[in-house]
């Protein structure tokens, strides 16, 4: 029967499918101020993450 000669171990099939992740992931809205921010990193526009102001932005 047709087949593979050798089977394809979990390694190379890893190696195979990342690239199968889908293209523009990696961004999200901020729970805060609803801006369009990278996901887990700061947000850029209020300086919150997970809900916490983490760096002090100006909000006079
Ligand atoms: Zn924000």
């Amino acid at each position: 029967m047709a087949g593979p000669k050798t089977k394809t171990t979990k390694s190379k099939r890893g190696f195979r499918r990342s690239h199968h992740q889908p293209a523009g992931l990696g961004y999200g809205k901020c729970e805060n101020c609803g801006e369009q921010k990278q996901s887990h990193s700061v947000c850029p526009s209020c300086g919150h993450y997970a809900k916490r102001a983490v760096i002090k932005t100006e909000e006079l």
